[in-house]
């Protein structure tokens, strides 16, 4: 074996992997066999049924269902086959190109609708796919081009901007694109889209500017597609006078409300669809003075048992778990002590060693107490923080 032939063996399990890796990001079948003291992470299939289902009954309009950023931690394929029957979902919105691909490659059929800035190779790849671009500036040419290419007109949703400030072309200037692309060969209109500030007041002035529009638009006799515009906050926060053609709901999806003071409104009925947990790796007890964790973050006032969970910040378990946040064991709540490093996290038992390893610690799950919202009041973080941060090498398990 020569030198170069060597090194080749010694890579190409390592680039096997990665390889696999990529394709399954996110995905169990990435695993041959999960270690029983892996973190996993719990998919709820019919709890996201019945919240699509709720969310559309509200609005009584179908979801545009926002599975962007690995599906807010369920991982992109499996939230989308778990909603893919769903009657109340019209189809799916993300916001990689990487993830629509991968959407279509695990074969989901229902429209897919990037809300991502392309340039001209994305555009190909992604109508190749039959995955829907967003559109917001003068790139009807190359829309035209790729019509040609594919011999029919290209289904696009328009983006406007009105006040967000982000992308999308600018209200006063949307009629003009918008006209440039209806009159192309080329081009379908599917969709005109906008994302409200979520600002209570400002968010109706919004309203208005693209009602006005489209509204002008459409008695001009312009095909706009189904307009849309309302996030799970919208739902919250608004009447169906913001949910047009279709809602674009994300976290309600998961029964996660954005906003803690959502659940005592009783708007929607969602039920929590995404749980974290992990095995006790190991128990023992520390004598009053011993210390536990880097820079001796956390000594034992008294004598008590403490509890080491194998999951840490790399998971996607926040590090300020360690300022109020409790692990369920066992039915019982305890405080997470010392801090959160990579890899581990301290729980404190207290008096008689009630937990022993191999127990399961529930980190978040839909009880009250451990919800995903808790672990978000106790971290000072958003639940979007939570949950779009879960490291997609976590094992997801359907339930
Ligand atoms: C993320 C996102 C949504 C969904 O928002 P939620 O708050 O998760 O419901 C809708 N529209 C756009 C453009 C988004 O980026």
């Amino acid at each position: 074996m020569n030198r170069r032939t060597f090194l080749a063996a010694l890579s190409a399990p390592v680039v096997a992997r990665l390889a696999s890796l990529d394709a399954h990001a996110g995905q169990a079948a990435l695993h041959q066999r999960v270690s029983a003291f892996e973190p996993w992470i719990e998919v709820n299939i019919a709890s996201l049924r019945a919240n699509a289902a709720e969310m559309a009954r509200v609005a009584g309009r179908p979801v545009l269902a926002v599975v962007k950023n690995n599906g807010y931690g369920l991982g992109v394929v499996n939230a989308a086959q778990a909603l893919e029957p769903s009657p109340a979902v019209h189809g799916f919105a993300v916001v990689k190109l990487q993830e629509a691909r991968d959407l279509r490659a695990r074969g989901i059929k229902k429209p897919i609708l990037l809300m991502a800035p392309i340039d001209a190779d994305d555009l190909r790849d992604a109508v190749s796919a039959n995955i829907m671009p967003m559109v917001y500036t003068p790139i009807g040419d190359l829309l035209d081009q790729e019509a040609a290419r594919l011999g029919r007109p290209i289904p696009i949703h328009v983006c406007v901007d009105t006040g967000i400030g982000r992308v999308g072309v600018p209200h006063r200037q949307a009629a003009a694109l918008i006209r440039d692309l209806a009159g192309r060969k080329g081009v379908a209109i599917d969709g005109t889209m906008m994302t409200f500030t979520e600002d209570l007041e400002f968010d109706r002035e919004q309203r208005r500017r693209f009602a006005a529009l489209t509204d002008e638009l459409k008695a001009a006799g312009i095909n706009l597609g189904r307009l849309h515009a309302a996030s799970t906050y919208t739902l919250f926060q608004h009447g169906n006078e913001t949910s047009f053609d279709m809602v674009r709901p994300g976290m309600g999806l998961l029964g996660i409300y954005p906003d803690a003071r959502f659940a005592a409104l009783k708007k929607l009925d969602l039920k929590t669809a995404l749980a974290m947990r992990v095995r006790v790796a190991y128990v023992k007890q520390l004598a009053a003075g011993e210390s536990a964790g880097y820079e001796r973050a956390y000594v034992a006032k008294r004598d008590t048992w403490i509890a080491t969970l194998p999951v840490g910040h790399a998971d996607g378990w926040p590090r300020a778990a360690a300022k109020g946040g409790k692990v369920r064991i066992n039915g019982r709540l305890y405080p997470v002590i010392a801090s959160v490093s990579a890899s581990h996290t301290l729980v404190e038992i207290g008096d008689s060693p009630d937990v022993k390893a191999g127990d399961v610690a529930t980190l978040f799950d839909g009880q009250d107490g451990s919800r995903p919202e808790d672990v978000a009041q106790a971290t000072g973080a958003s639940v979007y923080d939570l949950t779009m941060h879960l490291s997609p090498l976590l094992p997801r398990r359907t339930v």
